[in-house]
C-alpha cells in the first residue's frame, strides 16, 4: 500500500511545514502574476510608475496595510487554535495544505461556479468532485449526481427538496396525464418507491408531458396541508432539519422524531412502530433521515436496518425516500475502501487497518454495526457530506450526492438538455442547485485535496484512521480513570458512550454529589475555563466544546449515563437534562504512543487544576 505521510499534509501545530507552504504560495502567486501579464502583453500598463510615486498613492497603500495589520491582530488575538491537539472541541482541526493553497490560488481568479461562463476551470472541477463523492459513497458515478454546497445545512435542504418534489410527482401525473397511472389509487401513488417514481418521470418526459406534470406537482401548486405525509428524523438530528422543514413548507407538525437508544443511534424498532402507526392511519411517509455521525455524539445510525425495513415495507406497498445525513461522518467511508476503491469485507478491513497502521492494533474499530451501516449507505437516495468537516477542507465546503441524476428534472429550472448538450458540464450549475453564485475556489480546494489523497484507505483513510484512533484512546483513558483527585476532593469522570466514530462526550461529578444541578454547574465551569470564554486563547491549556442532552431532544437516553456518575434516577426524572463536555477528535496527532501518554498526563493535570479552581470559587 502506498504510504502517505500525514505529517506532510498539514502546516502543523508549530508551522513545521512553513517553508513548503510559503514557497508554494509564492510560486502560485507568481503563476497568477504571469497569467495577468501574459494576457495581451501588448497592452500598456494602466497603473504607471509616475502615479505609483504619488504621495496619495502610497497613502492609499498604507490604508490597506493598516487595515490588514488590524485584521491580523484581531485574528491572532481571538481565533480558535484548531491546529493544536490541545483543541478538542467542535468539528475542527488543522486543514490540508493542499486545500488551503488551492483555495488561495483560485481566489485570485475569482471564479463563480454558478454559471460555466464565469468558471470554465472550476465548474469542471466541481463536476469531477461530484463524481468522486458518488464513488466514495458507493453510488455509480455515471448515474449519480453530486456537487459542492455551501455547507451541510444547504445539502440537507436540497435532499429534502428532492424528496418533497419527488413525492408529489405521482399525484401530479394523475392530474396531468391520468392515463399514465390508471388503476393506481392515491395511497399507492403516495407510496411508490423513489426508483419507480423516477421511471414514471422518464415516461412522462418521453410523452412530452414533463412541464404539465411539474406544474401540477408541489413546485407548481405549493404544499397542501399534510398531503405528502410525515418526515421521520431521529431525535439526534442536526438542527438544520428543523430549519429545512420550515424553509420547504413541510411544517413542523409533519415531522416525527424517532427515539434514540442509549448509544444515541436511532432506535429502528421505534422507527418501525412509527411507520406502522402512520400506515394504519393512512398517512404517507415523505421520507426518513438517518444520521451517520451525529453532531453531538458521533453516533452512526444503523442504515442497514433502515434499508432492510424499507425493503420489507415495499413488499406491502409502502415506501419512502431515504436520506443519509453524513455531513460529519461521510468521509469516514474512505476507511472502508481498499486501494481499488472496493468496499472491504469485515475481517479483511480490520486486518488492513491494523497491518498498515491506519488504526493501531489495540483499537478495535469499527464495530460490526458501524461497518454494516457504512456498507448500506449506497442504498439511500441521497447523502450529505461535508468536506469542511472530515474532509479537512477550509470553510465553506459542503456536499450532496444523489443516487440517480434523473432527480434533476424535479428541481432544475432548465431543461436537462442544456446539461446533456454540453457534455458533462452544466452551463448553468445555478439552475440545478439550491444556491446561485458560489466560490469556484471551494471546488479548487476540494478537488486538489482529493488529488493528493485518494478517497480510500490509502489516502483520506490515513488521516481519519488517526482521528478514530485518537478518539478511542481518549475514550479508554477516561474510562479507566474512574476517579481523580483535585486538591483532596474526588471527582468521578464518565464518558457518555463508546464512540461509534470520533466524538467523545464526558462529564465530571464530585463523588458523593447526588444533585444533577450541582453536577451541571461543575461541568459548566470547567467549560468556561476551557473555551473562548476564559479570554484570549493563549491562556487556555485545553479547549473543548459542550452540549446539553435534554429529554426534549433525547428522551431518556442519557439516564444510564447520569446513573454511572452517581446521580439517582429520580434526579434525572426531575431535571431531565445533563450538561456534557464534547470533544470532536479530528486531530491526527493523538496517536503515537509516547506523544499520547504525555498528552494524557498534561490533560489530566489541566483537569485537576481546573477542578480545583472550580470548587474554590463559590
Ligand atoms: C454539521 C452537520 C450539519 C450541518 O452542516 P453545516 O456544514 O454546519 O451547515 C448537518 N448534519 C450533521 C449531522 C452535521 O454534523
Amino acid at each position: 500500500m502506498e504510504k502517505i505521510d500525514v505529517e506532510a499534509l498539514f502546516l502543523g501545530p508549530k508551522s513545521e511545514n512553513r517553508k513548503f507552504f510559503k514557497e508554494t504560495l509564492d510560486f502560485l502567486m507568481d503563476e497568477h502574476i504571469h497569467w495577468r501579464r501574459n494576457f495581451h502583453p501588448e497592452d500598456e500598463p494602466v497603473i504607471n510608475l509616475n502615479q505609483q510615486q504619488e504621495k496619495s498613492f502610497e497613502e492609499t497603500l498604507d490604508r490597506t496595510s493598516n487595515a490588514l495589520l488590524e485584521l491580523s491582530s484581531r485574528l491572532k488575538f481571538s481565533s480558535m487554535p484548531w491546529f493544536s491537539p490541545r483543541y478538542l472541541g467542535h468539528m475542527n482541526s488543522d486543514t490540508l495544505m493542499a486545500a488551503n493553497l488551492a483555495y488561495m490560488a483560485a481566489i485570485l481568479y475569482n471564479p463563480n461556479n454558478c454559471a460555466y461562463e464565469g468558471s470554465p476551470a472550476t465548474t469542471a472541477l466541481e463536476i469531477e468532485v461530484g463524481k468522486q463523492f458518488a464513488g466514495m459513497m458507493g453510488y455509480d458515478p455515471q448515474k449519480a449526481w453530486g456537487h459542492i454546497t455551501a455547507d451541510g445545512t444547504i445539502a440537507n435542504y436540497e435532499g429534502l427538496w428532492v424528496a418533497r418534489n419527488l413525492k408529489s410527482i405521482p399525484l401530479a401525473v394523475k392530474q396531468a396525464r391520468p392515463e399514465m397511472v390508471e388503476g393506481i389509487d392515491d395511497w399507492h401513488l403516495l407510496n411508490l418507491p423513489p426508483g419507480r417514481i423516477l421511471e414514471l418521470v422518464s415516461k412522462v418526459k418521453e410523452a412530452g408531458a414533463l412541464e404539465a406534470v411539474r406544474e401540477q406537482s408541489v413546485r407548481g401548486m405549493g404544499m397542501e396541508k399534510g398531503r405528502l405525509g410525515k418526515l421521520l428524523v431521529p431525535q439526534s438530528k442536526h438542527y438544520s432539519w428543523t430549519k429545512a422543514v420550515d424553509v420547504l413548507g413541510i411544517g413542523q407538525e409533519n415531522v416525527e422524531y424517532v427515539r434514540v437508544k442509549d448509544n444515541y443511534r436511532m432506535d429502528v424498532r421505534h422507527l418501525k412502530e412509527c411507520i406502522d402507526r402512520l400506515v394504519a392511519e393512512k398517512t404517507p411517509i415523505l421520507g426518513v433521515v438517518a444520521v451517520v455521525g451525529t453532531t453531538e455524539e458521533g453516533a452512526v445510525d444503523e442504515v442497514h436496518e433502515i434499508v432492510r425495513l424499507r425493503e420489507k415495507y415495499e413488499k406491502k406497498g409502502v415506501s419512502f425516500y431515504l436520506h443519509v445525513d453524513a455531513a460529519y461522518g461521510g468521509y469516514a467511508r474512505t476507511l472502508f475502501l481498499d486501494e481499488n476503491n472496493l468496499f472491504m469485507g469485515f475481517n479483511g478491513l480490520r486486518k488492513t487497518l491494523h497491518e498498515h497502521g491506519v488504526v493501531h492494533k489495540e483499537v478495535e474499530w469499527p464495530s460490526q454495526d458501524v461497518y454494516e451501516a457504512f456498507r448500506a449507505m449506497p442504498q439511500a437516495d441521497s447523502i450529505t457530506i461535508d468536506p469542511h468537516k472530515m474532509g479537512y477542507i477550509p470553510y465553506t465546503a459542503g456536499g450532496i450526492v444523489m443516487k440517480d441524476r434523473r432527480v434533476l428534472d424535479l428541481i432544475s429550472y432548465f431543461a436537462a438538455y442544456v446539461f446533456e448538450k454540453s457534455g458533462d458540464n452544466p452551463m448553468l450549475l445555478g439552475s440545478y442547485i439550491m444556491e446561485g453564485s458560489k466560490a469556484g475556489a471551494t471546488a479548487a480546494a476540494v478537488w486538489t485535496a482529493h488529488r493528493v489523497l485518494p478517497l480510500n484507505v490509502t489516502g483520506y483513510g490515513r488521516i481519519i484512521g488517526r482521528s478514530v484512533e485518537g478518539a478511542a484512546r481518549f475514550y479508554y483513558s477516561l474510562l479507566s480513570t474512574g476517579v481523580l483527585d483535585a486538591d483532596g476532593r474526588k471527582f468521578r469522570v464518565v464518558p457518555l458512550t463508546r464512540p461509534d466514530f470520533n466524538i467523545v462526550d464526558f462529564a465530571f461529578n464530585e463523588v458523593g454529589n447526588a444533585s444533577l444541578k450541582k453536577m451541571d454547574e461543575v461541568n459548566q465551569k470547567v467549560y468556561d475555563r476551557c473555551s473562548y470564554k476564559s479570554g484570549p486563547v493563549y491562556s487556555d491549556s485545553w479547549i473543548t466544546s459542550k452540549t446539553s442532552l435534554s429529554s426534549g431532544d433525547y428522551g431518556d437516553a442519557p439516564r444510564a449515563f447520569v446513573a454511572k456518575l452517581g446521580i439517582p434516577a429520580a434526579e434525572w426524572d426531575r431535571v431531565k437534562s445533563v450538561y456534557v463536555l464534547r470533544c470532536c477528535v479530528l486531530t491526527p496527532y493523538l496517536t503515537r504512543g509516547a506523544t499520547y501518554t504525555e498528552y494524557w498526563s498534561n490533560f489530566m493535570n489541566t483537569m485537576r487544576k481546573t477542578l480545583e479552581q472550580v470548587v474554590k470559587v463559590p
